[in-house]
């Protein structure tokens, strides 16, 4: 019965022509639309509370509650007016490759199970290889987000330094292993503070080097290093959007057999434009780097990739072997990932890529960057805030005279709606946390968000 009206509805295209509908009429309201959802919006979520249902839904009820209640409740986060945390917009081009590739509906796993699939992931190894300007050794793992290219990375670094000592951790696993040392600046993203507890080097295992006022690692406040280690670095601060020093620092890990790993999420697309190189220096004589397409490159979600110039670690420290696992020719993606079964992410990153070519992502990254400036400036005119970081790539923070200030401004910008962004904590104070992602934020967005901030200080005033 139910296989019957499967096979109906798959026949009849009513629901994908409703959906089509609906993603249209989306398309064309969300870039003016409140930001964050409204009260009634909100309110309306309610409407999916209650019980699994005992007998079928008809398909077309499912998809009209979906978007009933569901589209007003979204986060505007395709147009050009969210800054909140530094999540990205979608290129169109992607949004409507991953709608083919929905129809598709891929497992990357192995090339057996998508030659497609296979061959993108390996012509975009290349072209990430050769825009980064990385090693030619350099391969490409396409994870979920930077979260879990940070663990790939790390279990690659992991899997190297005590190999080198000698130690298969594979064969014998952690306890009783040599001890593995962590440098990291005392700025180092959560995510990577949680990738090294789920690899079981804990917290004490890191020795925290002092950072400047911009959150960079002094490079000269840093331990002795040695083969037993593995450094931290960071291309884009996740307040100030600050680089590390990568070209002194790889050259002391290099010296001495050290790994290099880059958590990259946001900025390690600096390294791909010229426009940038003063802050990418050095970038590529590191081990592995961990960078979002979901962020700055703006694919849809969820897209990271985890890049590393070891082959041979990446693969040995994800290795997993089946007898029913049949090796390809080409590329089997499943290898350089934590994962097996893994959804064709690769479709949008190939598409958006193709779409925009070498000048098009270019001009992109450099226009946040130019509105990151925009804000910049226009704050400063504005009596009461103060921007407090050096705005080098896409991130601007703000600061009112106290705290609580701060915090009431944010929220009357929230709940004005015509913007959202969030707070953080820089050298013990809160901040307002202003990361400009999407392609699509124009300058009269800038200048908007701006005067709504300005309203808000007014009111509270
Ligand atoms: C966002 C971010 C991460 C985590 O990336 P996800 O894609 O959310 O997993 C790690 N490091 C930095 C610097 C980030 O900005």
């Amino acid at each position: 019965m139910i296989q019957e009206k499967m096979f109906d509805e798959l026949r009849e295209k009513t629901i994908f022509d409703q959906v089509q509908q609906y993603a249209y009429d989306y398309l064309d309201t969300v870039q003016g639309r409140n930001v964050f959802p409204t009260a009634d919006a909100l309110n309306g979520l309610t409407h999916f509370e209650g019980p699994l249902p005992l007998e079928t839904t008809s398909p077309k009820d499912v998809l009209t509650q979906l978007n009933t209640y569901g589209a007003p409740a979204t986060m505007a986060q395709l147009g050009g007016r969210y800054y909140g945390f530094v999540n990205g917009s979608s290129v169109p081009v992607g949004l409507a490759a991953k709608t083919l590739a929905t129809y598709w509906d891929q497992n990357t796993a192995l090339q057996i199970i998508s030659p497609l699939v296979s061959k993108l992931e390996l012509v975009v190894e290349g072209w990430l290889k050769s825009l980064f300007h990385f090693p030619e050794s350099t391969v490409a793992g396409f994870v979920s987000g930077t979260s879990a290219a940070n663990l790939c990375g790390l279990a690659a670094a992991r899997y190297r330094i005590l190999k080198n000592l000698d130690w298969d951790i594979n064969e014998k696993g952690l306890m009783g292993s040599p001890q593995i040392r962590i440098v990291a600046g005392n700025q180092i993203h959560s995510s990577v503070m949680k990738a090294l507890n789920l690899l079981g080097i804990g917290r004490q295992s890191v020795e925290y080097v002092e950072t400047d006022e911009q959150g960079r690692l002094l490079a000269d406040k840093m331990p002795i290093l040695d083969s037993t280690t593995i450094v931290i670095l960071q291309a884009g601060n996740v307040n100030s959007g600050s680089f590390d020093p990568f070209e002194v620092v790889c050259k002391k890990a290099n010296d001495v057999g050290a790994w290099v790993h880059v958590d990259g999420a946001f900025g390690l697309w600096a390294g791909a434009i010229s426009h940038f190189d003063h802050l990418t220096d050095g970038l590529n004589k590191a081990q592995s780097w961990a960078v979002d397409g979901h962020k700055t490159l703006n694919t849809p979600y969820d897209s990271g990739i985890i890049l590393c110039a070891d082959e041979e670690s990446l693969v040995s420290a994800l290795h997993s072997a089946g007898s029913y696992i049949i090796r390809g020719d080409g590329r089997d993606g499943m290898f350089y990932t934590s994962a097996m079964s893994r959804r064709s992410r690769i479709i949008e990153l190939w598409a958006i890529l193709k779409y925009l070519g070498k000048s098009g992502i270019d001009e992109m990254i450099i226009g946040l960057h130019e509105r990151a400036l925009q804000f910049a400036s226009l704050f400063e005119k504005v009596e009461g805030f103060e921007v407090l970081n050096d705005v080098v790539f896409n991130q601007v923070m703000i600061q009112c005279a106290s705290d609580e200030l701060t915090l009431n401004v944010m929220e009357n910008v929230q709940e004005q709606r015509i913007c959202w962004a969030g707070s953080s904590m820089w050298k013990d104070r809160k901040v307002i946390r202003i990361s400009v992602c999407s392609w699509a934020t124009t300058k009269e967005d800038v200048r908007r968000s701006v005067e709504s901030f300005r309203r808000a200080l007014v009111a509270l005033s």
